[in-house]
Order: structure tokens, then C-alpha cells, then sequence
């Protein structure tokens, strides 16, 4: 990988920097009470800062330009702008969108052409690729969830950004109950019929009915394959209402890329997004 110094992170902040997929998942209002973390490079080493708020987005972009700032973050709405004087842990918590996170390195056990945290590669990206498709049909059919939007996470997974309004307010029990849903601790136990059939039509993209013509011991491998492919969500991120989630827009430190608004990913992979080198037309 190509260098990534506070000089390029600056460049990019000032000048090629777009508010446009922030505002796809957050509302601009009570922005100014948003909570944002950053890591940046001090004294040769990266520190973590959070509890920090802006008034405005030119505010929030000039800082990240001054500081040129390797990773961007964005959290809660509290009751009053946090600072670090005033940390989140003494303010009202007032909503946040509901998040999951999915990350190839959660299917390492099933990945047959690599692992860790820097492989990707065709033949494992569409395990990430059906886990957005199901995460998306489920929270519509089966949770009436409206407002999905998909964003890279920058290196190998999708973030799911879900901002119909009212679930902003959900409580970390309603959170960890959908999770729960989606992606079972313990698959071999009864999953619902209806979520039943979508894993089925969606992962095997067959119709139930075929699969009922098959003999017991047959169906019963193909099942528990398809169980190995559910979706795997990082169910701290999803639960947790104060955690920070990658800002859309910005540069993930690891690879350079931006983490882009994906419109369809079905059809999206990793290396569509553009590098900051691209962006700035830096060889
Ligand atoms: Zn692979």
C-alpha cells in the first residue's frame, strides 16, 4: 500500500471531501449533539479521541482538514453537544441509527481461499453480498424497516445504516433481539418458517418445494450448509447505542479506500471504491 500521511489525509479533508453520503445516514438535524471520534497521529503515535461535536459540518470538515485525521467516526444524538469536558456518560442519550456491521473475517471458518483481516477475493466477497441481501429482505418483510442504506466499510464488509426514524429510538434490548434474529448464536435451533424460507429461496435460490422432493438426509446437509451462510453480524455493534461506526465519506487507514454509499450490493466489490491516491490523482 501506497503511503498515507497527515499531508495527503489533509489535502483530501479540505478539498475532495463530500458531506453527501454522511447525510445519507444521519439527519442534519441536531447535529451540532452528534458525538464523532477520530484517530489521529500525535507524536508519532495514533490516539483515539471521542466526545467531540461540531456546530456545524464546515466546522466538523475543517477539523478533520487541521488535523488531517486517519479514521472518522460518528456515534449518538445526546441531549447537549458532548466535549471532552462533558463526556457522553453524563448526557442524555436521546437516538441513534440502527447499525450491523458484517465483516468477512466472521466467515474465516468457511472461507476455503484465505483468511484474516486482509483477504478478500471474489470467491468470498458474495458471502458478504448475500448476508446484505438477507439482512435487507428481512428487516422489510419482517420487521416493516423501510430506510436501508449500504455503505463500504472500507476494507472487506458493508456497514447497514437503518434510519426510518423510529428505529433511532430503539432500546439496546430491540437491537440485540433483531441481531438475535437475523444472525442466531445457535443456528441448529428453530429458526421462524418464514425467515426459514427466505434463507432458503434467497441462499439457495430455489423454490421450497424442490428441496422437498429431496430425500431427509440430503435436505438435511443442504440445510445445514445453507446455516454456515446466515448472516453473521457483529452483535456488539448492533447492540451497543453509543458506539462509533465508520463515517461515510472518509478513508479507512488500512487500505486508503473510501467508504462509499453502496447503491446496489448485490453488484458492488471491495475495489469499486475509489483510493484517496485516485481521489487526489496521486500515483
Ligand atoms: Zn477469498
Amino acid at each position: 500500500m501506497r503511503e498515507l500521511t497527515r499531508e495527503l489525509l489533509t489535502e483530501f479533508y479540505s478539498r475532495k471531501f463530500n458531506f453527501e453520503p454522511l447525510f445519507k445516514v444521519i439527519s442534519p438535524r441536531k447535529f451540532a449533539n452528534r458525538e464523532f471520534g477520530f484517530v489521529m497521529e500525535e507524536n508519532g503515535e495514533d490516539r483515539f479521541i471521542r466526545n467531540i461535536s461540531f456546530s456545524t459540518p464546515r466546522e466538523l470538515r475543517n477539523y478533520m482538514a487541521e488535523n488531517g485525521v486517519k479514521a472518522a467516526y460518528i456515534g449518538a444524538i445526546y441531549e447537549l453537544p458532548p466535549t471532552p469536558g462533558t463526556s457522553i456518560t453524563k448526557l442524555k442519550w436521546i437516538g441513534r441509527e440502527l447499525v450491523f456491521d458484517i465483516d468477512l473475517t466472521d466467515y474465516d471458518d468457511i472461507r476455503t481461499c484465505g483468511t484474516g483481516k486482509d483477504h478478500v477475493c471474489h470467491k468470498c466477497w458474495p458471502l458478504v453480498v448475500d448476508a446484505a441481501m438477507i439482512i435487507e429482505e428481512v428487516l422489510r418483510e419482517d420487521f416493516g424497516l423501510e430506510k436501508i442504506v449500504w455503505v463500504f466499510s472500507g476494507r472487506r464488509g458493508y456497514h447497514a445504516w437503518v434510519i426510518d426514524e423510529v428505529a433511532k429510538y430503539f432500546e439496546e434490548e430491540t437491537r440485540d433481539a433483531i441481531a438475535s434474529y437475523l444472525s442466531p448464536d445457535n443456528p441448529d435451533e428453530l429458526i421462524p418458517i418464514s425467515y426459514q424460507r427466505k434463507i432458503i429461496r434467497l441462499l439457495l435460490k430455489k423454490d421450497l418445494t424442490l428441496l422437498i422432493r429431496q430425500d431427509k438426509k440430503v435436505i438435511k446437509k443442504i440445510w445445514s450448509e445453507l446455516l454456515k451462510r446466515l448472516p453473521r453480524i457483529d452483535k456488539k455493534v448492533t447492540m451497543d447505542t453509543v458506539r462509533l461506526l465508520r463515517m461515510p465519506g472518509t478513508v479507512h487507514p488500512a487500505t486508503g479506500k473510501i467508504a462509499v454509499i453502496v447503491e446496489d450490493p448485490q453488484s458492488f466489490y471491495p475495489d469499486d471504491a475509489p483510493t484517496i491516491w485516485e481521489v487526489l490523482g496521486v500515483s
